[in-house]
């Protein structure tokens, strides 16, 4: 349950609040926001009646949170999350959507990689996407180039002024990622490895967080909480498909009503990726726009100089001239969508 103090609540009550939780075998958390004082308990509610803890002194309001996650639940924030970068840029909330952009992988061509960043920057787009540290389902196949990329990224980020999204695969990784990254991926493959979660739980770097191939949104919700649950309280679900049986035409399916039914559950937000998604280039304008439609907070795109030569991912991956073409498209979308706020459903359940 979650527990929100009054305004004036002294500290005093607060520790009484805390004092009886904790005797009666709650897990707590103190979080000390602007205006009220809000206290997580985690424990069973059988031992201890909500009805005893609002007769407290100084306390203004218990809720009883229905899902198992927690600190990602509307139920505990009914606002949505605005993630705010140095430079201004906003992710959430009533923000235009935020377009991350890049190669896969990022390849030992500085002058290909610098020519998407600049393409993407002129167009407005805010975040350079590309990994450094790539999960390959073969072993045979270009895995990154490490503290290269890094360096690549963050030569692109000088020259452009673009943030820099990137993927950390591994926790021993976590300071050399920090150095370079504004924001760190977790990919689809690594979204319940638990201490990789907890590692960026312990970071102040927002986080992108990739839903798993074969996870529900219920497991998805649960792997950001255990970011949240360390300490990261930025984290950004991204839906990029899941395993389906027909794989024929679409390497996965994208969970279109994975937007809508998270912005329901959860405050954080939330961007689609419909490169991985479908795996095809043709589809990444219309899905994208159907993520835009849900009320998507952006979109991640996987866009190469050359992508018949890409590395990885190239055939999901649009030209430089494809995506000013595809971005003019979905811009109009979103000022209209914006406009006419009408990516918000409306019925209750
Ligand atoms: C990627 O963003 O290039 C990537 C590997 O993504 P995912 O983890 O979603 O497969
Ligand atoms: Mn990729």
């Amino acid at each position: 349950m979650i527990i929100i103090m009054e305004r004036i609540a002294t500290q005093e009550q607060i520790s009484s609040v805390v004092n009886l939780l904790e005797e009666h075998g709650f897990q707590v958390i103190v979080h000390e926001g602007d205006v009220h004082t809000v206290i997580d308990a985690l424990g069973d509610k059988t031992t201890l009646s909500p009805h005893r803890i609002e007769a407290l002194d100084g306390v203004k309001q218990v809720k009883l949170i229905r899902e198992p996650f927690r600190l990602a639940s509307r139920d505990r924030k009914a606002e949505d999350t605005v993630i705010t970068f140095d430079n201004g840029v906003k992710i959430g909330g009533a923000n235009k959507p935020v377009f991350m952009v890049g190669p896969c992988s990022v390849e030992d061509d500085y002058e290909g990689l610098l020519e998407v960043a600049v393409a993407a920057k002129e167009l407005g787009c805010q975040f350079l996407r590309g990994g450094a540290f790539k999960p390959r389902t073969s072993p045979y196949d270009f895995d990154g180039l490490g503290e290269k990329a890094l360096k690549y990224l963050a030569k692109a980020k000088e020259e452009t002024g673009l943030l820099i999204v990137t993927e950390l695969m591994d926790a021993t990784d976590l300071d050399l990622v920090c150095e370079y990254a504004d924001v760190i991926q977790i990919g689809a493959r690594n979204m319940q490895n638990f201490r990789l979660l907890k590692s960026v739980g312990k970071c102040s770097k927002p986080v992108v967080l990739k839903r798993g191939p074969a996870s529900t949104i219920r497991e998805f919700l649960l792997a950001a909480e255990h970011i949240m649950y360390n300490g990261n309280e930025k984290v950004i679900l991204c839906e990029r498909g899941i395993k389906g049986f027909d794989s024929s035409f679409t390497r996965n399916v994208l969970d279109i009503a994975a937007v809508p039914v998270i912005k329901k559950y959860s405050h954080l937000p939330v961007i689609v990726d419909p490169s991985h998604g479908t795996g095809q280039r043709y589809l990444i304008e219309p899905m994208a726009k159907a993520g835009l439609v849900v009320g998507a907070d952006g979109v991640m795109v996987e866009v190469h100089h050359n992508p018949s030569q890409a590395l990885s991912d190239g055939k999901q991956s649009l030209s430089i001239p494809q995506f000013k073409e595809v971005f003019s498209r979905l811009n109009s979308l979103i000022n209209t969508l914006h406009l006419e706020k009408i990516n918000q459903p409306s019925l209750a359940e």
